[in-house]
């Protein structure tokens, strides 16, 4: 799950960081009436759930309420990466003498919650990550301790060389540090941290993920849930008993179990393909699982064939094979569909399928190869 900067800026706030005023405003008389009360330097930014909305238009600064509506008309309805900007944020300016960056991350090769911090902020990270990975400092969390305050300042040391600056960084990494571990974050950032002329270090863009899977135990973030299309998909598939994750390739892969699925998209990897989705069906021999399955890959834009990859255990090939010829009578496709059926009734549901005259192969990566070729004519 993803917030909006404005709800991050909230959350910096509650837990003491510094951050600049804002005023949420979704109308143009809105930001009129916001102004009203202001006459210094705003920043008007889009709030869109992606980033990069510097680089497109959607951060403009501005003296005045003329220069204030002129900027909110701009960007309220633009295009940001496909997000239309419905919501932006009046924000007191920073006055910027330096921006940096800092960030934590779920770190999978450590298992730990990393800390990364670079001199080299406002710019996109994963650019300085390529050119200048040296730029990039990164310190390991230990979860049973914490970010301890030595650690923190050691830390804060490589942007700071002034000790009175570097103990104000280090109390801002460890409050993102609490709100990482009390939100069930997997990334929080904020980029750029600033530091102003006279000396205080600001945070003015924020940006955190959360694990999705920990949602049940964080009401509070629930209650402010925005999905997009694709989290709504994958939402829909939890309600009807499917595992499934939306990827970027265009093989759609329909498999039962999470082990199999893993192994299922290594395989299409394996042959130089791309998976387009995680799809557990799971381990029940429900036909209408089948039906709904398909029609979550089919609606998938991006997918050119669909693997369909079934272990007989628990579930009977034979009932997903009828499911899925019940889904191909309601649904009409010209998307090639490779399957491979084995274990519990296999022959029975194989026989099935070759009625219908879709193409049946015997092993994984024959299968992984039919899809991968067919997706390409
Ligand atoms: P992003 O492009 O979506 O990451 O949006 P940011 O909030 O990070 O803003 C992009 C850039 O706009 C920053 O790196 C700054 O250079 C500039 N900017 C944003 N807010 C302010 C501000 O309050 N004052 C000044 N002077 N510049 C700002
Ligand atoms: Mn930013």
């Amino acid at each position: 799950m993803k917030i909006h900067e404005y709800q991050a800026r909230d959350l910096f706030f509650k837990y003491g960081i510094p951050v600049p005023n804002h005023v949420l405003c979704h109308t143009v008389k809105e930001v009129e009436q916001a102004m009203d009360k202001i006459d210094h330097l705003v920043v008007v930014k889009a709030q869109v759930l992606v980033g990069g909305r510097g680089k497109a238009g959607g951060v403009k600064l501005a003296k005045n309420k003329a220069e204030a509506v002129q900027a909110a008309k701009q960007i309220l309805g633009m295009d940001i990466k496909g997000c239309t900007v419905e919501k932006i944020i009046i924000a007191d300016a920073a006055d910027i003498a330096k921006e940096y960056y800092v960030g934590l991350i779920n770190d999978r090769n450590s298992k730990s919650v990393a800390l990364m911090v670079s001199a080299e902020g406002g710019v996109e990270i994963e650019e300085v990550a390529k050119t200048n990975p040296e730029l990039i400092h990164k310190f390991h969390i230990n979860p049973q301790t914490g970010l301890l305050d030595f650690q923190a300042r050691n830390m804060a040391m490589k942007l700071f060389k002034d000790v009175k600056l570097a103990r104000k960084a280090a109390d801002i990494f460890q409050k993102l540090y609490r709100i990482f571990r009390d939100t069930d974050s997997t990334l929080a950032e904020i980029n750029p941290m600033v530091l102003t002329p006279d000396n205080e270090i600001l945070a003015i863009d924020g940006k955190m993920n959360f694990d999705d899977n920990a949602l049940y135990r964080q009401p509070e973030l629930l209650a402010i849930r925005e999905v997009d299309e694709d989290e709504q998909k994958e939402i829909d598939a939890k309600e009807k008993g499917l595992s499934y994750i939306k990827l970027d390739g265009n093989i759609g892969c329909m498999v039962n179990g999470a082990g199999l699925a893993m192994a299922t998209m290594d395989m299409i990897k394996l042959y130089g393909g791309n998976p387009a989705n995680f799809l557990d069906i799971g381990g029940s021999s429900n036909p209408q699982k089948v039906v709904d399955a398909m029609n979550i890959l089919l609606s998938d834009k991006n997918v050119e064939a669909v693997m369909i990859n079934i272990f007989g255990g628990i579930t009977r090939c034979d009932d997903v094979a009828r499911g899925l010829i019940t889904a191909l009578e309601t649904i009409k496709t010209e998307i090639p569909i490779v399957v491979r059926l084995s274990g519990t009734n296999a022959a029975e549901g194989l026989a099935l399928i070759k009625q219908t005259g879709l193409p049946t192969v015997s092993t994984m990566s024959e299968a992984a190869q039919k899809a991968i070729e067919l997706s390409k004519r």
